[in-house]
């Protein structure tokens, strides 16, 4: 999720660090630092909040010695966006320094025992047990406590470590995160993306899993050897993972941010979920009978297909609302109501201003957030962090993804408070821990997608239907292609085309229809029929092995098995690529919609 740059050479460290960060901070990191050791080995190290961009000039200033350091750039996922917390994290005696990239699952374990060993903690975030660990182990040789610290650690990670006691060296190991190796002119440089490093080098060699690199001035070496590869990006596309538009690249990151959910929180043999973020209040939650949640936008249909989750598996009466129209109605609530706020910011005005309004009313506020630290973050009782990495492109994709997968979690988290048995837990959450390879096939469409966007490119006007668990994925199918694509597009329940919409259906107003083989399915099927009756065009999205749609519908688009109240978390992918392609092929500015903006921090 953050951005690593390290270097080792001949050259000053410091101005390649900084513009190797300039370079990953188009993804909005909340916050940077660095650390670069000089000929004496005494380290500088700068850390703060905020964008390089906005302190250049001061940057530049600062007269930095030394040939080798490491630098970051924070997407928050542990500890508040603070100074402190910011990387470089540094060990008990102030000689280890290191940058992470990723999540420590088992920090808080790792930290008390670490804290009854006598160690003092500087931050709240989770990557400063790392040098702790480090530390304990240090003998002498730093990649071998590397090597030993990693074996306690749980999560994900990209690391870069940097010591005075073991000079000129710079250790990188990876886990889960992306992280390689540039090998320059008599300089090696270690980036998380090759954004940071393509105008030195593009000689790179990618570290695997569980690798160890130990670099030093003039040599290197890796646990495994490795072959170097040749970077054919552009700088402007590497910063788009080689994707033409981040819209793109956050679509093939959905499986990714479904990983990132659940990783850690899924326990399938005790069919539960672990929500650390909700242990406060976990108590008070028992206590509740009634939820309102409130969001705008796609986060508000992943609101509804929270609301159909909620209801059918936790057992718990839900109402959902958008945050703009909340404010205005006089809700009636009591003790055992809680208020859940979905926002991929946390800065969405219209649902902060609901999440005022509630608070005044002093009921139990939660959020569901991918920015840590956000304003709604900071303002509710508790919550849970999406985690789905920054997302750039104004159409929403990837976090609407995170968002229904922490939705299902919460499902499970407030059913097992309740009355779901056993089995249906763990059902659900083996369900769910299998969807991002799901999510990968139903990915591999794309080429298919993009035959049909070109079959429908010309036509000015669509509907979207679905039913129960998808029908909100209609309604999100329809608003992406509209804010992108600009065209005409209507999501509405399988059911409520009878009460006027059909007047509209002609040959030239295609329908797409998501029906999966789930329990409304037969109903979805008749209102098929009925668009078909009146000539209008038909894509439907089955499920895999459903010959028989292939009679009724113009075209078909196979999805995998999961459970019903999952199947949105598949059928959305082939709706962001449909409504991707048809922006591609219209010309549109993707990536920069029209009279739009990422966060909407106006009422
Ligand atoms: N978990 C670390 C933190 O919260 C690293 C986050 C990142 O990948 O930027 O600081």
């Amino acid at each position: 999720m953050c951005g690593i740059v390290g270097y080792i050479g001949k050259k000053p460290a410091f101005p390649i660090l900084l513009s190797g960060l300039k370079r990953l901070e188009y993804r909005g990191y909340d916050s940077y630092g660095f650390c670069v050791l000089n000929a004496q080995n005494e380290p500088f190290l700068y850390k703060r909040i905020g964008r390089i961009s906005d302190a250049e000039k001061e940057l530049l200033d600062l007269k930095v010695e030394g040939n080798i350091g490491e630098a970051h750039t924070r997407w928050a996922t542990s500890g508040a966006v603070t100074n402190k917390n910011a990387h470089p994290h540094f060990d008990c005696s102030k000689n280890i320094f290191l940058v992470h990239n990723g999540i420590i699952e088992n920090y808080q374990e790792l930290k008390e025992k670490l804290i009854k060993e006598g160690h003092k903690f500087n931050s709240e975030c989770d990557t400063e047990i790392l040098p702790h660990l480090i530390e304990k182990y240090f003998e002498g040789n730093l990649e071998e406590a590397v090597r030993k610290a990693l074996r306690e650690v749980k999560g994900t990670y990209g690391i870069a470590v940097i010591s005075k006691k073991d000079p000129q060296k710079l250790v990188a190991a990876r886990f889960s995160s992306p992280l390689l190796l540039g090998m320059g002119q008599d300089e090696t440089l270690v980036a998380s993306d090759p954004t940071a490093i393509i105008t030195h080098t593009r000689q790179v060699i990618n570290l695997d899993d569980n690798e160890i690199a130990v670099i030093n001035p003039n040599n290197f070496f890796i646990l495994k050897e490795k072959p170097l590869v040749q970077i054919e990006w552009t700088p402007e596309e590497a910063e788009k993972g080689g994707y033409p538009h981040f819209m793109l690249k956050e679509i093939m990151e959905e499986p990714e941010a479904i990983e990132n959910a659940i990783r850690g929180r899924v326990m399938v043999e005790d069919g539960s979920v672990k929500l650390g973020g909700l242990d406060v209040i976990a108590e008070k939650l028992r206590e509740i009978n009634r939820l309102i949640l409130v969001a705008c936008g796609t986060a508000h249909y992943a609101a509804q297909v929270g609301e159909y989750m909620l209801e059918e598996y936790a057992g718990i009466s839900c109402e959902v609302d958008i945050g703009s129209e909340f404010r205005y109605r006089k809700p009636i609530v009591d003790e055992k109501t809680a208020a859940i706020f979905i926002s991929q910011s946390g800065e969405t005005a219209d649902t902060l201003a609901a999440l005022r309004e509630m608070k005044k009313k002093g009921i139990l506020t939660l959020g569901i957030t991918n920015v840590v630290g956000s304003t709604q973050a900071r303002e509710t009782d508790a919550g849970v962090y999406i985690r789905s990495g920054p997302e750039i492109a104004v159409a929403s994709t990837k976090a609407f993804l995170g968002q229904l997968a922490t939705l299902a979690m919460f499902t499970v988290f407030l059913g097992r408070q309740r009355d779901m048995a056993l089995v249906m837990g763990k059902r659900i959450v083996s369900e769910l821990s299998k969807l991002p390879e799901l999510a990968k096939k139903v990915l591999k469409l794309a080429p298919e997608i993009e035959k049909l966007a070109k079959k429908y490119k010309d036509f000015k006007n669509f509907w979207f239907i679905g039913r129960k668990y998808n029908f909100p994925i209609a309604l999100e199918g329809a608003l992406k292609l509209k804010e992108i694509s600009y065209l005409h597009a209507e999501g509405i329940g399988g059911g409520e085309l009878k009460h006027g919409p059909l007047a509209l259906i002609d040959e030239n107003f295609p329908t797409i229809a998501i029906c999966p083989s789930d329990s409304v399915y037969e109903k979805m099927c008749s209102n098929i029929e009925e668009v078909k009756a009146r000539g209008g065009p038909v894509i439907a999205l089955a499920t895999e092995g459903n010959e028989e749609i292939k009679k009724i519908a113009d075209e078909v688009i196979y999805i995998p098995k999961t459970l019903e109240m999952l199947t949105p978390i598949l059928s959305v992918i082939p709706l962001h690529l449909f409504a991707y392609y048809m922006a591609v092929l219209l010309g549109k500015d993707v990536d920069k919609p029209r009279n739009l903006a990422k966060s909407i921090v106006v009422e």
